[in-house]
């Protein structure tokens, strides 16, 4: 396509982060183009429209936050239902709730009450004499005991890491949720919820105003694009932009495997772990229960659609999800942001170009921020 005149802002990357800063760009008055490789908008909350159900392309979304900030400008672009996160763990046919809470300890152990289940997972922790941890699985049994460390820890753990846990560090799980109350609620947030209609639509109003071009790689053509732009905002990977001169970042990835089921109901819940380490999927997701299994109009929807997520290594390019930030990936990442300070007329941002694991409302304040700076409140 022919771009006939100068914007503003250019955009690199039409997710979360690149949305919110061009919607606050365009309500202050600028001209904005963005851009994506991709064949659609929304980035990683990209949900594609199955038989009425949101599917989450790349893996699971729930919108969660305290801030009062971004609950309010989230809510300017869209209803929230109620959704509320509370997976299951199934470990060989038998279903515990999660994060660990007393239906949880009264599954495992049949105690009723805090004082009990706190008395257990004492007992347990002396029981295994570990002094200071030297490993995540020494941590985990500190932590929450042998009997859950071993049911709902183990199994999951070494399956996202693909190591054993007596090999990977401690400090990966520091602390692990653990509520002496009855209550599933999975996030300790004061909003929650999924948006009606799903997260593309939301992308699809933050972008009202913006010139948007899908399909469309910034890098293949960046000359042609910075001479039509003032400055750039570019949230992809931050080691491609320069050419991975430096060496690559690297990242877990994931890998979908999703099926349309001629069936209604197929396992009551949006997010089932298996915390097994003989079922080689971490988790099913089923994507109509985060809307309750209804339509847009309030249907039930009489099909489904599932998800099961295989975490594994990362290899040049693989989808990146999750930045491994080691002290090695983090050191480099030092080193491509001092080239990146350089450039005067480009600012990294997002997960990819903050080479961060940001979750949405992270993400969302992120952009917020640099809006407010770069353009004013
Ligand atoms: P992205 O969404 O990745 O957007 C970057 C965009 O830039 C992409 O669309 C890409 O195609 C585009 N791009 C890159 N390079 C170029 C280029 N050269 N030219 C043009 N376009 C380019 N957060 C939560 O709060 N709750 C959750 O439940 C949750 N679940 C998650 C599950 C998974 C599996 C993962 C990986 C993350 C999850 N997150 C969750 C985090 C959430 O996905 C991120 O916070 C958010 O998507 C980051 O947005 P972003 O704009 O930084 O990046």
């Amino acid at each position: 396509m022919e771009l006939t005149r100068k914007y503003d802002y250019l955009i690199v990357g039409a997710g979360l982060f690149g949305a919110v800063f061009a919607q606050r760009a365009v309500e202050a008055g600028r001209s904005v183009l963005v851009l994506d490789r991709r064949p659609q908008i929304g980035g990683n909350v990209y949900t594609r429209d199955v038989e009425g159900i949101h599917v989450h392309q790349y893996g699971a979304h729930i919108f969660h936050t305290n801030d009062r900030r971004v609950w309010d400008y989230v809510s300017r672009f869209a209803d929230f239902n109620r959704f509320t996160n509370s997976p299951v763990a199934n470990y060989r046919g038998e279903i515990y709730s999660l994060p660990f809470n007393m239906y949880t300890f009264n599954k495992m152990w049949g105690v009723v009450t805090p004082e009990q289940a706190r008395a257990e997972i004492d007992r347990q922790k002396s029981d295994c004499g570990i002094g200071e941890p030297r490993n995540l699985e020494e941590q985990a049994i500190t932590l929450v005991g042998r009997d859950i460390y071993e049911k709902l820890v183990k199994g999951y753990t070494e399956k996202q890491w693909g190591r054993p846990c007596t090999e990977l560090p401690a400090f990966i799980i520091r602390r692990l949720p653990v509520r002496y109350t009855y209550d599933n609620n999975y996030f300790n947030a004061l909003f929650q919820g999924i948006p009606m209609g799903g997260y593309t639509k939301m992308v699809r109003a933050m972008l009202e105003g913006a010139d948007v071009l899908t399909d469309t790689d910034y890098l293949t053509d960046k000359d042609y694009f910075d001479a039509r732009s003032s400055h750039v905002i570019y949230t992809g990977a931050i080691d491609e932009y320069f050419g991975y001169t430096l060496g690559n970042l690297e990242y877990r990835s994931v890998r979908f495997e999703t099926e349309l089921l001629d069936q209604e109901n197929y396992q009551g819940n949006a997010a089932v772990n298996y915390t097994d380490r003989e079922t080689p999927w971490t988790r099913i997701i089923e994507h109509k229960w985060f809307q309750f299994g209804l339509d847009d109009e309030g249907k039930t929807i009489p099909k489904t659609v599932i998800s099961r997520e295989f975490s594994q290594e990362w290899k040049p390019g693989d989808e990146p999800y999750y930045p491994l930030n080691d002290e090695r990936n983090n050191r480099l990442y030092c080193e491509y942001r001092k080239l990146a300070e350089s450039e005067p007329d480009i600012t990294f941002g997002g997960r990819l170009g903050e080479y961060k694991y940001y979750d949405m409302d992270q993400v969302i304040a992120a952009a917020l921020d640099l809006a407010d700076r770069m353009i004013g409140a």
